[in-house]
């Protein structure tokens, strides 16, 4: 016949623990209206900005900047720290998501807690006063607790993304220079080029080609072109050619604006004054775990029903004993901590991989890095270091080397290794004037230290210059620019229209050899000017690039002096080519090692680069592809057809010349194979192969801000081997869910098991009260669950082959594992209670012996759950998390304070235990530290495929 004293506390106590939930409820309710308030303070501090009234798009551009007084070269410092001080930084309010009160109300949203309200609730009316304190009690602490891991995860991430604000570039004192779009000001010069995210409103002062895309705004799809003339004061906002609106993007060309208005009134701001923030903490196998739970609590309530049945029936119970018995089984059963341990774990994965340069954008990406078989990465600045030096200058006469490293101008040029003159050489002249001219970056001179500001191509070509004894200042001077064709991927060179002060002029390109020649009709040489040699220059062309030279084609042509614009037509054809320059950019030497740890990880590289594809080819045998040895060009891909390029892709590890729309098909022809694909971009072109990519992975230094936007993944230094480091996270991070998926369900399950097997065997004392349940679930998900999301990265984690995306969460090894432990665990808490009750202790005594075996089953079951099937019994896996160590030192102190405090003695009926007893848990328990490490390395001897966590460690 049960007793079933299972709730066996006095009223005072009930009381007590029904108070315990109201004050914490009241505590949490201060802190929200405390936390309300302070973030309604901080979101105050927002800035207005400039007069709205002025209609500035009917003002002509002299009129606007008269207005604005701002001078041709920008603002000056003092001026714009006056304006700052006037307007506020240029930022809208950030909007939350929810408010705190409804985060917290959402914590109760959550099935496997209706169950244990509507539990608390039946209790509530039965006036079992006690019961209710503790159910109640377990729900409103579960909260507590989600609500506070999740704001911190929720704060984590904001911070993240904080590093991904937005820069723009300026024009102030008369230098170009990158900053926070935050710093801009009204009446700042803001220059525009493809890419850009135009981050306040601007009167446009002068346009290139410039073409927005203003669909944010405007909802119009197709980009806009802009010009500079003034329209009638009532045209229409999406009909204002001459503006451009904050938070719109330049798909190409360039510009120069000039800031109207900046944070709260520019356009974007009045329409929504507040940016939505739409960021979700959650991911497809969050929603797994979430659609388990559900299954789980109807797997749960069944029991819990059968259980009611079988008292009522077969043990002759009244129904209001046998319902307090199957709500006891529910509390036991239902694992609360889950969902807040595992979005805190996700939460410091993504701060770990922000550490490690990969900052996330889109939460899902965490896990898709996990499974992620192809990289397709840029080679120049990704795979390269983009520290670019020209070595070689050929002419069709002389191949010239040049001496000297790096940005620093001082070395010179050789013939054949002797020092060559170039002022005695008008053709070298001409040819390094050419590449000076046709040039947008500068060089930086701090100190000893050469650095570039823009393209650091051009940086080199700059470099080339100054070495042959052409001064960029002098030259630019002499020979003003008067328009440009700028350099685009797609077209690949770039042409600037060059005026002297005698009266010539003259177009002057740059670009990819292969184009330029197709350009070119004539070539420079001895006699002035000769047919051009075709066959000569590939032959020197293929030369440089296999030995890993970036090749770079210049030409010329006299156009008449009153041409003063440059079109496409004036460079087709009848051009005069006057030699090349080879560019060497050596490999990042942690690039090499990160394609090697890639390789081990089962992951295949490819580079996918616009460059030529002998240089490609070179440079791939550098950094050790797996197949370096052929190369696809785009050019050869387009006569390709889906099923061969499908074929190709397997094994080809190269592509050259390749465009942007390029890239878009091989990720869906590797998908097609059915690879998970990474893929690299920084251009505007890049965007829908990084929106289709699995992993669209944008540069953050001179990535665009459209990339940026198309891309899951962005990484602050622009380096491939931060794409490995996050792929190494983003399958610790996935392996670190499944350790605490792995951890706590067994808990749960052997709890259920002792007092499921309590009543079925008809035992007339439950081993464990709900209320020392309560206690064992609350305090082991705080402190060791906990600890495992912080588990490193296990060694062998990059060598072992991804894991497969359509893999279910629960395998059938794990639902083995999650009955074997609990198994372990309810026979050795049952046995030790049954000896203690044979010893005629006190029934309080036994149970404390019980809590506390299960939670010293725990403490050794947590160093078992911290590999999934490496062994653990080794120094690494004793010791290798502090954070492990301090839970558990944590939940030592908490247990002995449960047993020998007296007031918890009291609320939990608890005993002191003697020293006897503890070292017959001790024993008892470290036994499940032993059985799980013997039944891995049985799993791993019948395991033949790697499974995660399967490698030994070497
Ligand atoms: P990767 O894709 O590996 O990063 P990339 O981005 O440098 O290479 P593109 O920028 O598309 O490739 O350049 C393709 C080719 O265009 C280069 O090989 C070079 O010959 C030429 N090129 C690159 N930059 C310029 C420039 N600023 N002016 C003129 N030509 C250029």
């Amino acid at each position: 016949m049960i007793d079933l004293a299972i709730w066996p506390m006095s009223l005072e106590t009930g009381w007590l623990l029904a108070l315990a939930p109201a004050a914490a409820l009241a505590i949490a309710a201060a802190w929200l209206v405390w936390h309300r308030r302070a973030s309604r303070g901080r979101g105050d501090a927002v800035a207005a900005t400039d007069d709205r009234s002025t209609p500035w798009h009917s003002l002509s551009a002299t009129e606007v900047l008269e207005r604005l007084a701002t001078p041709e070269t920008g603002l000056e410092q003092a001026e714009i720290e006056r304006r700052r001080g006037a307007y506020g930084p240029n930022r809208l309010p950030e909007a939350k998501a929810r408010s705190s009160l409804a985060r917290f109300l959402a914590q109760f949203h959550n099935v496997l807690i209706y169950v244990l309200i509507g539990a608390g609730i039946v209790v509530t009316l039965l006036q079992h006063w006690v019961d209710a304190g503790v159910i109640f009690g377990v729900v409103l602490i579960n909260a507590i607790i989600g609500f506070i891991q999740e704001g911190k995860a929720e704060d984590a991430l904001r911070a993240i993304r904080r590093m991904l604000s937005p820069h723009t570039l300026v024009l102030r004192n008369g230098v170009r220079r990158e900053i926070s779009a935050e710093d801009l000001v009204p009446g700042d010069l803001v220059p525009l080029q493809t890419g850009d995210r135009i981050s306040a409103d601007l009167r446009i002062l002068r346009t290139k080609g410039l073409q927005v895309d203003e669909s944010a705004l405007t909802g119009e799809s197709l980009p806009v072109e802009k010009d500079t003339a003034p329209c009638p004061v009532n045209t229409v906002l999406a009909d204002r050619r001459n503006m451009s609106y904050s938070g719109t993007l330049v798909t190409r060309g360039q510009g120069l604006g000039v800031v109207i208005a900046t944070g709260t009134m520019t356009e974007l701001g009045r329409i929504s004054a507040l940016v939505a923030d739409v960021h979700q903490l959650t991911t497809p196998l969050l929603r797994q775990v979430a659609q388990f739970g559900r299954w789980l609590t109807a797997a749960i309530l069944t029991l819990a029903a059968l259980t009611f049945v079988f008292g009522l029936l077969v043990r002759g119970q009244t129904a209001a004993d046998m319902f307090l018995a199957a709500v006891g089984l529910a509390v036991a059963a239902i694992p609360e901590g889950l969902p807040a341990i595992m979005t805190i774990t996700l939460a410091i994965g993504v701060r770990r991989m922000a550490g490690r340069n990969a900052i996330i954008r889109r939460l899902p990406a965490v896990e898709t890095l996990g499974t992620v078989g192809v990289i397709c990465s840029d080679k120049t600045g990704t795979l390269t270091r983009n520290e670019m030096t020209v070595e070689t200058i050929a002419t069709a006469e002389q191949r010239l080397t040049l001496s000297g490293s790096g940005y620093d101008p001082h070395g010179g040029i050789l013939r054949e290794g002797i020092d060559y003159r170039p002022e005695r050489d008008s053709r070298l002249r001409e040819l390094l004037r050419a590449v000076v001219l046709c040039n947008d970056s500068d060089l930086i001179q701090d100190g000893e230290d050469w650095s570039v500001n823009g393209d650091p191509m051009e940086g080199a070509l700059l470099v080339a210059g100054l070495k042959g004894g052409l001064d960029p200042a002098i030259v630019t001077r002499d020979w003003p620019r008067t328009d440009l064709i700028p350099f685009e991927s797609e077209h690949q060179f770039m042409a600037t229209l060059h005026h002297s002060h005698a009266g010539e002029a003259f177009v002057y390109v740059k670009g990819a050899p292969e184009r330029i020649l197709a350009m070119c009709a004539h070539q420079r040489d001895t006699t002035g000017e000769s047919e051009l040699d075709r066959a000569s220059w590939q032959a020197r062309i293929e030369a440089l690039a296999a030995a890993g030279q970036r090749v770079l084609a210049v030409a010329v042509k006299p156009v008449p002096a009153e041409q003063v614009e440059l079109s496409f037509a004036d460079v087709d054809g009848d051009l005069t080519l006057l030699g090349l320059l080879g560019l060497i950019d050596p490999p990042r030497p942690e690039a090499v090692a990160a394609i090697r740890r890639c390789r081990a990880a089962g992951i295949r590289v490819k580079m996918i680069t616009g460059d030529h594809a002998s240089t490609a080819r070179a440079i791939a045998a550098q950094l050790d592809l797996a197949n370096h040895r052929e190369a696809l060009t785009g050019g050869e891909l387009e006569t390709l057809d889906d099923e061969v390029l499908c074929e190709r892709v397997e094994r080809i590890d190269v592509y050259a010349r390749v465009s942007p729309e390029h890239k878009l098909r091989l990720v869906s022809r590797l998908q097609e194979r059915g690879h998970v694909v990474a893929m690299t971009g920084d251009g505007v072109n890049d965007a829908p192969a990084l929106k289709r990519a699995d992993v669209g992975i944008a540069m953050g230094n001179k990535g665009t801000e459209v990339a940026k936007e198309a891309a899951e993944m962005v990484l602050a230094d622009d380096n491939f081997a931060s794409i490995a480091h996050a792929v190494e996270e983003g399958r610790t991070v996935y392996d670190n869910l499944m350790k605490s998926i792995l951890f706590i369900l067994p808990t749960n399950g052997g709890e259920a098991l002792i007092i499921l097997g309590a009543i079925l065997l008809g035992f007339a004392e439950l081993p464990i009260t709900p209320v020392q349940i309560l206690w064992v679930n609350m305090i082991t998900a705080v402190t060791l669950a906990l600890a495992l999301a912080f588990e490193p990265p296990e060694r062998g984690v990059m060598r072992r082959p991804p894991r497969n995306a359509r893999q279910p969460v629960l395998t059938p090894l794990f639902l083995w594992r999650i009955l074997f432990v609990s198994l372990i665990l309810m026979a050795g808490t049952f046995s030790l209670f049954l000896w203690e009750l044979g010893r005629e202790v006190h029934l309080d005594y036994a149970r404390t012996v019980a809590v506390n075996t299960l939670v010293a089953f725990e403490i050794f079951y947590l160093f078992n759950a911290r590999y999934i099937l490496d062994p653990v019994l080794n120094r690494e896996g004793l010791i290798g998390n502090r954070y492990v160590l301090i839970a558990i030192g944590v939940l030592v102190l908490m247990q002995l304070a449960l047993t020998y405090l007296g007031p918890m003695q009291t609320l939990f009926q608890t005993a002191a235990l003697d020293a006897a007893t503890w070292g017959r848990i001790v024993l008892v328990a470290a036994s499940v530290l032993f059985l799980v490490e013997i039944e891995k390395a049985v799993v791993r001897r019948w395991c033949t495929r790697p499974r995660p966590g399967s490698v030994e460690h070497g």
